[in-house]
């Protein structure tokens, strides 16, 4: 063992957790300068001293990065780590199981599934019937959502592809959904023509009776309505879908629901949100990312499902090379899930709810929910407009001087990430520009709160007094 690197290792890691609030959330780059660097330091012939290694990468990844484990990063739901989850992922590397067989990383594979069943019990789900793996994130977790939905309703696209579909494969969600379901379209050969448009509430829900009826008129039209995706806790704007209601329109269509729920999931662990994802137990399929709310690092999407038959339908193979399946209730993954090789990615997830236990990841998340209640409260109070209804801590807002066209987000946005101090951004809400702040760090304080409503006080003065930098 190269004791020194290790130290190094550790003092990085150490430093990086006692900086991080005196670090610039966000600095201009310039990716020639960045280009530059590598090419004159790095040009692999000379061996270099793997302490050296390791402090020049810690370097790099302190001044060419946006920091999104800063307290004052309120971002795209990219958290703040817990330490156990960096420890959980650091033992992965080292024992690397290999989780395409269970043979092959009994430890591994049993511990997944144990938090899994955890987690599903939470959600609401019976575990014993339920199918459960890890998936790199929530795009992935919703591809496995439409391939289990088509392989259940159409099984013969197994053998013939699309055209064997009995009618065009209607997936049914709002202008708010992810976009990972563009891609899917694409991905799945159904194409984005499958993507129905539902309407929505004023709260920027999906409509329960604008899915009816265009569920009914698509139906009417040669359709298969199929899939209904209900979003809880949208990327722009924190909406959750009425989960209750949409299920039962999706029942009477026999439509497969998918609950969406790669950030808001989490709600389930605190006794004061959880109501809000009512009916998302009476989902046939949920996506809830552990590398957003739960505060581990990237990639871990979990995707639960409770049609274990429909998911053999979907991904069984048979090789020679494969070790053979193990027996009793164990799966392999590779013939259940969309991936072969696979990393443990369930680990850090295990060490960070063992550490804290679910006690702990509820307080995370109230604490997070109470400092989105705050936010709203200090941008009132200081003149700016709240677009945004939802009780998640996702606060999207608005100024008057903006609504009157003398400044813009983006100009705002620009004196912000110049001054480095906080990370927001903006989103197009019903056609409008507005600002987007999510508190995605377990870290922030009402001093952080503080300080990006000051950033933005400063902006908008800065701007109206003509005095750009
Ligand atoms: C983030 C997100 C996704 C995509 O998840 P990744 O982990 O980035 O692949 C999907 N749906 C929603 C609602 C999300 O917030």
């Amino acid at each position: 063992m190269d004791e020194a690197a290790w130290q190094q290792l550790e003092s990085e890691i150490e430093a990086l957790r006692r900086d991080i609030r005196d670090l610039q959330v966000v600095q201009e780059v310039d990716a020639s300068e960045l280009r530059a660097h590598l090419q004159q330091r790095y040009s692999f012939e000379d061996p270099i001293d793997l302490p050296i290694v390791v402090r020049e990468t810690a370097e790099m990844l302190r001044r060419w990065n946006v920091h999104v484990t800063h307290p004052r990063y309120f971002g795209l739901f990219n958290p703040s780590v817990l330490e156990g989850a960096v420890i959980g992922d650091a033992l992965v590397a080292a024992f690397n199981p290999q989780l395409a067989a269970w043979s092959h990383a009994p430890a591994a594979q049993e511990i997944e599934r144990h938090v899994l069943r955890h987690f599903a019990a939470l959600l609401g789900f019976d575990p014993d019937r339920t199918a459960a793996n890890y998936t790199s994130g929530g795009a992935e977790a919703n591809l496995t959502a439409v391939l289990a939905a088509i392989a259940k309703l159409e099984p013969d696209t197994s053998r013939g592809g699309i055209s064997a579909l009995s009618r065009p494969f209607g997936i049914y969600l709002t202008e708010q959904s992810h976009h990972s379901f563009v891609k899917i379209a694409r991905m799945t050969g159904l194409g984005t023509d499958c993507l129905r448009e539902v309407g929505m509430t004023d709260g920027l829900a999906m409509d329960p009776a604008s899915l009816r009826e265009r569920m009914a008129s698509d139906r009417a039209d040669g359709w298969r309505p199929a899939v209904v995706i209900a979003t809880a806790g949208t990327t722009s704007a924190g909406a959750i879908d009425p989960l209750e209601e949409l299920h039962d329109v999706a029942t009477d269509f026999g439509a497969w629901f998918h609950v969406d729920a790669a950030w808001g999931a989490a709600a389930v662990l605190s006794p004061r949100l959880r109501p809000l994802l009512r009916g998302i137990e009476r989902a046939d399929s949920v996506t809830w990312d552990a590398h957003k709310w739960l505060s581990v690092p990237m990639g871990a999407g979990m995707f639960f499902c409770r049609h274990p038959e429909a998911l053999r339908q979907a991904f069984a193979v048979s090789t020679s090379y494969m070790p053979g399946p193990t027996g009793g209730d164990t799966a392999d993954p590779y013939a259940v899930t969309t991936q072969w090789s696979r990393r443990a990615t369930g680990l850090k997830v295990f060490v960070a709810l063992a550490e804290i236990g679910t006690g702990g990841y509820g307080e995370l998340i109230e604490h997070q929910a109470h400092m989105g209640d705050e936010l709203r409260s200090l941008l009132d109070a200081s003149g700016w407009i709240l677009v945004n209804d939802t009780r998640l801590p996702l606060v999207c807002f608005t100024h008057p001087r903006i609504r009157d066209g003398g400044v813009t987000t983006r100009q705002i946005l620009d004196v912000i990430y110049r001054r480095g101090h906080v990370w927001i951004s903006d989103v197009l809400l019903g056609g409008e520009s507005v600002f987007r702040a999510c508190i995605t760090s377990y870290r922030t304080e009402e001093e952080d709160l503080a300080v990006l409503v000051e950033e933005l006080d400063v902006a908008l003065n800065e701007i109206a007094a003509g005095s750009p930098p």
